[in-house]
């Protein structure tokens, strides 16, 4: 397994860092496969030609223009970056790339593209070091890890996004009012200042709860398990207090102003999605779904890059009701969902759960989903739970691109039965999403990777070599 690098024709002076594996197979000598783990991170941004009178890569895209990002995001996903420039430029995608994070490698969400994966990192307040969320996101990147977020919420917001930002070379999301709260009260000012300084470090995408409206909070309280997001709690908590509008929603063109001019795309979020199967598909989750669409409106206006956050817990029999409603009121913007879990009886287990949603939703249409690691609804994420998180979505998504008809992700599938019928135990290894994990399970039970079967079935009844000698 070798990394190298793709130059660009429209832009010479980009180099797209890509995975090729080397392969025993005539017909497949190799394969190339997008990688997100850049071994050496630096500002390679910071010598590209930047749009003029900066422009944003959606407006940029709608002039026409296609960008060192956008072909950059091109190469990886092994498209022409006119289907980029497209899809930008409707909406229907998004290239988080904040002008000030130059270490972040361009990628493009939406769903013409290969279905995307994130990972929540990030200390509370009863635990974790800069040095352990640093480890988590290398860790959670080499994975394969397509954007991060950093959800800190504890001591040392600031110095601890500074690290993970400067060693990043994905796009980084935040949710800006947890750090708005170490500021002092929550109100305009301080969120407004919150953002600009995140603005100024480098964060790619914020997730905003400006969509859940003061009319809304009785429909959630009605609930079995009321409002779970932390950032939907705490607005709906303002708005009681102070008996007024989300100030998210009344300062939405000055949030989107500040936006535009990072270039930093807003995920719109869902602070009233469902935190259990009961509350799913409700009518407070779709009347913050309308206005979420109302706001993609406006922010498209400004210039901004949109994402639309979904939920949450949703059986597998009502996410196509979600994914079809997404699209019709958000006008085709890309959707980016929590799981969802399938079912809320399984905590400990809720990557799963949470997977099988992901993987349905994934092949439905939704752009990029948002992993749950075993510890989900239970405590904080350690280093292990975020490996077990990461390569559970990266199964997920890939089974939707397959599903997709992804001629890259599909590649990949046969070259690896192809290794599995061959016995090259090194290549079906190196093929798999967690190689260390697959060749460890080989070698603890089974001979050597030279023999003809494993110790599933051994020597005299493993069907794939008794079928080699029909053939
Ligand atoms: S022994 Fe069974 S499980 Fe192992 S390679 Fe052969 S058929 Fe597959």
């Amino acid at each position: 397994m070798r990394r190298i690098f793709v130059q660009g024709k429209i832009h010479p002076e980009i180099q797209v860092g890509m995975r090729e594996i080397p392969l025993n197979d005539k017909q497949i000598p190799s394969l190339r496969i997008y990688d997100t783990h850049s071994i050496d991170v630096h500002p390679i941004r910071s010598t590209w030609p930047k749009p003029a009178e900066g422009l944003t890569q959606r407006q940029a895209a709608q002039k026409g223009i296609i960008t060192p990002e956008m072909e950059y995001a091109a190469i990886r996903e092994g498209v022409a970056p006119e289907i980029v420039l497209k899809e930008l430029a409707e909406g229907k995608a998004v290239l988080p790339a904040n002008k000030k994070h130059p270490e972040c490698e361009p990628m493009i969400i939406g769903s013409k593209f290969l279905v995307k994966i994130n990972a929540n990192i990030g200390n509370s307040a009863l635990g974790s070091s800069i040095e352990e969320e640093v480890e988590k996101m290398l860790y959670a990147v080499k994975l394969g890890a397509d954007t991060v977020m950093d959800l800190s919420t504890g001591k040392n917001i600031h110095e601890t996004r500074e690290a993970i930002l400067r060693k990043c070379p994905v796009p980084i999301g935040t949710v800006p009012i947890y750090q708005t709260l170490e500021r002092g009260d929550l109100c305009w000012e301080n969120f407004r200042d919150t953002l600009i300084e995140q603005a100024e470090q480098g964060v790619d995408y914020f997730t905003i709860h400006a969509g859940l409206l003061k009319d809304y909070i009785p429909l959630a309280l009605k609930r079995t398990t009321g409002i779970v997001s932390r950032g939907g709690s705490l607005m709906a908590c303002w708005m009681q207090t102070h008996k007024q509008e989300n100030f998210l929603y009344t300062h939405f063109k000055e949030i989107c102003e500040i936006l535009r001019e990072y270039d930093i795309a807003i995920s719109l979020g869902d602070g009233l999605r469902p935190g259990c199967i009961a509350d799913s598909n409700d009518e407070a989750q779709f009347a913050e779904l309308k206005t979420l669409g109302e706001l993609t409106k406006i922010a498209w206006d400004l210039g901004v890059q949109v994402l639309i956050e979904g939920p949450g817990h949703v059986p597998l029999n009502k996410i196509k009701e979600n994914m079809d409603l997404q699209l019709e009121l958000c006008h085709g913007a890309p959707f980016y969902t929590l799981g969802p879990l399938v079912t809320d009886i399984a905590p400990g287990y809720d990557h799963i759960t949470s997977g099988i949603g992901a993987a349905v939703i994934g092949m439905l249409g939704t752009a990029m989903l948002c992993y749950v690691t075993p510890k989900e609804h239970l405590g904080l994420p350690n280093k292990e739970d975020v490996r077990t998180g990461v390569i559970t979505y990266k199964l997920a998504a890939h089974a939707a691109d397959i599903a997709k008809g992804n001629p890259q992700a599909l590649l990949r599938d046969k070259a690896l039965s192809r290794a599995r019928f061959d016995f090259r135990w090194e290549d079906q290894f190196a093929l798999s999403l967690d190689p260390e994990l697959a060749s460890s399970y080989h070698d603890e039970s089974s001979p050597s990777t030279h023999s003809k079967y494993c110790s599933m079935c051994g020597p005299n009844f493993c069907a794939m070599r008794i079928t080699q000698e029909l053939l």
